[in-house]
């Protein structure tokens, strides 16, 4: 049941005081770094001196914009020669950032991996085809390292051509797959036009989901058209990659490994911690990374602490499902919103297809927001006055979430462009 029941099981206070000793050597490596050196003379601070965990709040906050000024070597703590991979993020502003590992490094990540698919339930006798682009994102060699150590055999599919996709699956009777949700709502029309029922014809049994916001609706719709269990996957590349946070059996949210990482949830606004069941911004600290430690690094990921024990017997806490990133909010008239409160929205109703995206405009002083929505294709087929009912019903679902009253417009299957990787869920056009 457990990958490593003595470190999955660990009482809190054993937990804390392995995190103690790990952040120390965290810090005195961090004195190494260009950056970390010049940041605690700045602020005078001697990390010596940190003699508990809750003196983690008087260390600096890391954010992207930091790793960006630093680039391509300012975080280093080891020489060049100690490095054997880099990763970089997927973010579409700005220059990327770069991640440094080393042998023990990639190791370490490879374990965090093999621990969580091993949790959700995967073993040696699976078969798994890893539908994540290779390369710098993370999401295809971390799973695939992972996947190997676990003992599974791998397939490296990588990401796009669907139908080979589906080959490979019934080809080599694959188990168990990694993949992007939106991706997979767009693979299951592709397994309709082929004539192939992934719940029949395969022997698919488990899924892991990530690289992307996605609502609990949209897993149920997917593990539904699947008929296998899908699993809640979190990471980011400054923290190695996906193996950060990650569902256990009983898909109430996501165990952070806290042994390999210090995890605090902040307001984002006074930057102070809130406490734990209220909602923030995720930060955190490696415990174990050598080559490029971070200290409490802002991931604007928004979620909270589920309090409480887990039934599995794991102590290491638990994290919601990620509500969207502050960068990602939309203010409209005045009101805040997110992309997922939307996905959620549509996904529960049925004549909804597989794909969507919100467009802002502004038309004078007035922001408009309009959401294209694909339908499913036995709807599109029918009559006029269907599709304007499944229309309005759309506004009126999500003005009573949203607030406002936004445009609907209802279009074929298969009209909106397609990601291969994380979906663009909003095209705002309101800059000037
Ligand atoms: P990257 O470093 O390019 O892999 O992107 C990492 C970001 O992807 C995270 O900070 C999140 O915003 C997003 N992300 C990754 N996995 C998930 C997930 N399971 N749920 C929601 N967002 C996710
Ligand atoms: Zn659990």
């Amino acid at each position: 049941m457990y990958w490593e029941k003595e470190i999955e099981t660990m009482d809190r206070s054993r937990l804390e005081q392995m995190q103690l000793a790990r952040l120390s050597e965290t810090l005195e490596r961090a004195k190494r770094s260009v950056y970390y050196r010049k940041r605690f003379a700045e602020l005078g601070l001697d990390p010596g001196r940190i003699r508990t965990l809750a003196d983690v709040a008087n260390l600096p906050l890391t954010n992207k914009d930091d790793l960006r000024e630093q680039w391509p070597y300012g975080f280093l703590t080891v020489s060049r020669d100690e490095i054997v991979r880099m990763h970089s993020s997927s973010g579409t502003t700005g220059r990327a950032t770069v991640i440094y590992h080393t042998a023990n490094d990639l190791a370490a990540w490879t374990n965090l991996l093999a621990r969580c698919m091993y949790m959700a339930g995967m073993r040696r006798s699976d078969v798994f085809q890893n539908m994540m682009t290779y390369g710098l994102f993370t999401g295809g060699l971390g799973f695939h390292y992972g996947a190997e150590k676990l003992g599974a055999l791998v397939i490296p599919a990588g990401s796009g051509n669907s139908k080979r996709q589906i080959q490979l699956m019934q080809d080599f009777e694959t188990t168990v797959v990694h993949i992007i949700p939106s991706y997979a709502l767009h693979l299951s029309t592709v397994f309709a036009e082929i004539g192939v029922d992934p719940r029949r014809d395969t022997k698919l049994r488990i899924a892991f989901l990530g690289a992307e916001p996605h609502s609990e609706k949209m897993r149920q719709k997917i593990e539904e058209l699947y008929g296998f269990r899908a699993f809640n996957s979190y990471g980011l590349s400054e923290m190695n990659g996906p193996g950060v946070a990650f569902e256990c059996a009983e898909q109430k949210g996501m165990h952070i490994w806290e042994d390999n990482y210090i995890v605090e949830i902040i307001d984002p606004v006074t930057l102070k911690p809130v406490p734990d069941g209220e909602e923030g911004e995720l930060v955190m600290t490696t415990l174990l990374r050598e080559g490029m430690p971070i200290l409490r690094y802002r991931t604007k990921d928004l979620t909270r602490i589920i309090p409480g024990p887990c039934p599995c017997g794991r102590t290491h806490r638990r994290i919601e499902r990620i509500k969207g990133r502050t960068d990602d909010m939309m203010i409209l008239k005045g009101v805040n919103i997110f992309p997922i409160q939307i996905e959620k929205k549509l996904m529960e109703i049925p004549g909804v297809g597989t794909n969507f995206v919100i467009v802002l405009d502004r038309a004078g002083f007035n922001d408009q927001m309009t959401v294209k929505v694909e339908v499913k294709k036995d709807f599109f087929g029918g009559d006029l006055k269907q599709l304007e009912a499944l229309r309005r019903q759309i506004v009126e679902e999500l003005k009573s979430d949203i607030l406002i009253t936004p445009r609907v417009d209802l279009l074929e299957p298969d009209s909106l462009p397609k990601s291969e990787g994380k979906a663009q869920r909003v095209i705002d056009n309101r800059e000037d």
